[in-house]
This record gives C-alpha cells, structure tokens and sequence, in this order.
C-alpha cells in the first residue's frame, strides 16, 4: 500500500489507507488501536539504535524503531503522515491538545531573550500563554492588531530580538483576516535586518485544513487545535502543527521531554474523522451560507461577519480572494438590542447547542462578550467589534432549514 504516489492522489483519498500496511496487523483493513506503553527490540543493537535516532544524536539517517508509547507509537505515526499531506507539509506532529501544540512549539523555538510578535485578538488561551507564561522564560510576547494592516504595523515596530510571528487568520469572533504572504514579507525584511531567521507560525484552525494552506502561503508553521473540525465531532481534545522536517525534529524533542503528545486513543479517533473531514468542512461551508443569507435578511440582525459576504475589493475580502478556497463555517452576528436580545436568542434556540468550542458535527452558539472572550480588555473588545449584541456561531450539519426555522423562531421571539 505504501506504493501509492500521494503527490498523485488527493488527501481525501490517501485519508482511507495512506501510510498503513493492512499485512502488519492480519490484514485489517483499518490501523488497530495500539494500546501498549512500550514496545520489543528485536536485539540490543537495534535498541541502541533506536535511541540514538530518538534522541537525535544521528541525524538524518538510520530508522526511527518503535520503543515507547511517549516518544512514538503507530497511531500516532499514522496519523501524523497522513495529516501533512492535507497541506504538503513535509512532517506533522500530534499533542494532547492545540494549547500542548502551540506552548511546546513556543518553547522549542524561542529562547530567553527572543520576543514573538502575535495577532490580537487571539485565542484566549494563547494570549494568556503569550502574556503571562512566556515571561517567566524571558521571552517578550508583543501583540500587534490582526487584519490587513498587521504585516506593516510588524514592520514599523520592527522588534531586533523578533523571533517568530504567530498569527491566528480569520480571527475569532469577528473573523479579521491576515495576510500570510504580507507577514512573510515582513518577517523576512525583519530577518534581513537583524541576520536572524524569522518564523511564521499560523494558527490554523478556524478554517484549515481544508480552505487555507498557511505553508503554501510562505508559513514555516501550520498549528491547529484538531479539537475543532479536524476531530469535528466534539468528542476529542487534540492539536498538531505542521512543517518541514527539520523544524518538527525540534518540536519533537520538547514533545517527548514535556509528555505532550496525542494519546493513542485519541490519535484512532482522529484517523476515522480524517476520513470524513473534507465532506464534513464542505457541507458544514454551505449550511454555513444558507444561513449567513437568512441572518443578513433578518430585520432584528445588525451585521452578519462571514468570509463569504465579505466586500470584494474591501482589504479583508483581497485576502479572503487570496488566501481562501472556501469560506468555512464559522458565522458572528450582531442583534439589534444588546446583551438582552443576545441572550435571549440563546436561551429560544432549540436545535442549536448553546456552548462554547468550534468546528463539531453540531452547531453551537455563543455569546463572545461574556463567554470566550470575556477576559480581554475593554478597548480591544470595541476595536475588533466584540459588542455586547455579538453571538457566534459554528454550523454543523443539520439540515439547513431547521437551522434557519431555529434561528428565526429564536431572534422573533
Ligand atoms: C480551541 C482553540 C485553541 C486551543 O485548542 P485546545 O484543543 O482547546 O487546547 C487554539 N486556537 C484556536 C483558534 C482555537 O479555537
């Protein structure tokens, strides 16, 4: 099976049987659950072996063997090869979750004294890692406003210790869209200046992997927190980045020593949502049009913020054109009459799930000012359009009608 020319193939295809031999497990057609913390060497010589490739005293050669379910098992290495292909990345790695993705990625790159440039806003988990953890190591977390400006406000600040910019695009809730090709720009006049390699880290998660390709885009860095659509069944808690192989190695080492890899239960789970993942992005896509049609025609909604109304010819719908191959299902919608309108809406719904979290076979709702992003600091909130009449949503796969009947009996009630 391994003969397969994946560069022939599309993801959605190789997702059945890349990077799997049925003849290793009794011909099952799928890769069995590997429960077992550690694994037999055939001979010393080969444990030896394994180690000193593990442990990267030998570089560039020689097989990584299997030794312990820390370091590697085949879940997880069957996962991680077929979730590159989806954006021809060279190496993927898998974490316990995109918090573990993206603070062992932190750490294994930067060093005291570097600073990081990040997009505000931003996920609140990263941005309380990059504000208050990152600063016991030494290392400067300086956020500059996510959109199309970011890439020259990068570039007037022009930090000397910069070390890697990480970017979330479309930002949450309002969906503010980056350019990754402008922050590569940037990043590498930065890094011609100081003589120091700049890297570009994306959070991908809000529409990857299938509508934006970072590292195609000129990212080093493609992170994602596979709790969202990659698991897509709000079921698991994961994460994965994604690059060339050099930049993984590292990340790896700090995987092994921080215990922050997927799990093998989980990493099954992941194989059979891979499957699945492109007819679940798509359909959840056009569920997601249907109704951000019916929100914007609704008299008692405001302004409806979808990738797919967004103005041509406007800075964010450039990007959109640029760097998107589908507008993804995430919609926020603003209701006319404040938080009592907002919560309203939430407490009428019926098919929709009022909770937090993204990317399921279900769609939820929320309400950003008072929930996901209630610690951010007033004035942000105002800049990127957090008000208190704001409410998210994630499309699942319902039919689209209930949806929209939900959503209607909801905001007329
Ligand atoms: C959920 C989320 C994270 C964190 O991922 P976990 O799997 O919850 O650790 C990071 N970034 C974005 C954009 C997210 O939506």
């Amino acid at each position: 099976m391994s003969d397969f020319d994946p560069q022939s193939l599309a993801p959605e295809t190789l997702m059945m049987r890349y990077g799997y031999n049925p003849w290793w497990s009794e011909g099952a057609v799928k890769p069995p659950l590997f429960l077992t913390s550690t694994f037999l060497f055939k001979t010393a010589e080969d444990g030896e072996e394994f180690f000193k490739v593990a442990l990267r005293k030998k570089k560039g050669e020689g097989v990584q063997g299997l030794i312990y379910s820390r370091l590697n098992t085949p879940s997880l290495e069957i996962l991680e090869e077929r979730l590159a292909l989806w954006e021809k990345a060279e190496k993927a790695s898998v974490f316990a979750s995109g918090m573990a993705a993206i603070s062992t990625t932190l750490l294994a790159l930067c060093q005291p004294g570097d600073a990081v440039a990040y997009t505000v806003p931003i996920y609140g988990g990263t941005a309380h890692f990059m504000k208050e953890m990152l600063a016991k190591f030494r290392i400067e977390g300086i956020p500059i406003a996510a959109g199309a400006d970011a890439a020259q406000e990068l570039r007037r600040i022009a930090p000397k210790n910069l070390r890697m910019v990480f970017v979330e695009t479309p930002s949450n809730p309002t969906l503010i869209m980056t350019s990754v090709q402008g922050i590569r720009k940037s990043a590498d006049e930065l890094a011609a200046r100081s003589g120091r390699e700049v890297l570009v880290a994306v959070d991908n998660t809000m529409l990857g992997p299938v509508f934006q390709h970072p590292i195609q885009h000129g990212a080093d860095l493609s992170i994602y927190s596979a709790t969202k659509f990659i698991g897509g069944h709000s079921d698991l808690i994961a994460g994965a980045v994604l690059g060339r192989a050099a930049l993984i190695g590292e990340i790896n080492v700090f995987r092994s020593f921080l215990g922050t890899m997927g799990s093998p239960f989980v990493c099954w789970q992941m194989m059979r949502s891979l499957e699945t993942l492109k007819v679940r992005m798509e359909k959840q896509a056009d569920n997601a049009s249907a109704v951000a049609q019916f929100l914007a025609s609704h008299p008692q909604v405001q302004k409806v913020y979808f990738p797919g109304l967004s103005v041509q010819g406007s800075p964010d719908g450039d990007i959109v054109a640029e760097q998107l191959t589908g507008t993804g299902s995430m919609i926020s919608f603003e209701v006319r009459g404040g938080k009592s309108k907002a919560f309203s809406v939430l407490n009428s719904v019926k098919v929709c799930h009022l909770a937090v979290s993204l990317g399921g076979t279900e769609t939820l709702i929320e309400h950003p000012k008072t929930m996901t992003h209630s610690e951010i600091d007033e004035e942000l909130m105002q800049r990127c359009g957090i008000t208190d009449g704001l409410i998210r949503l994630s499309v699942g796969l319902e039919s689209p009608a209930d949806l929209i009947a939900d959503l209607r009996q909801a905001l007329d009630s």
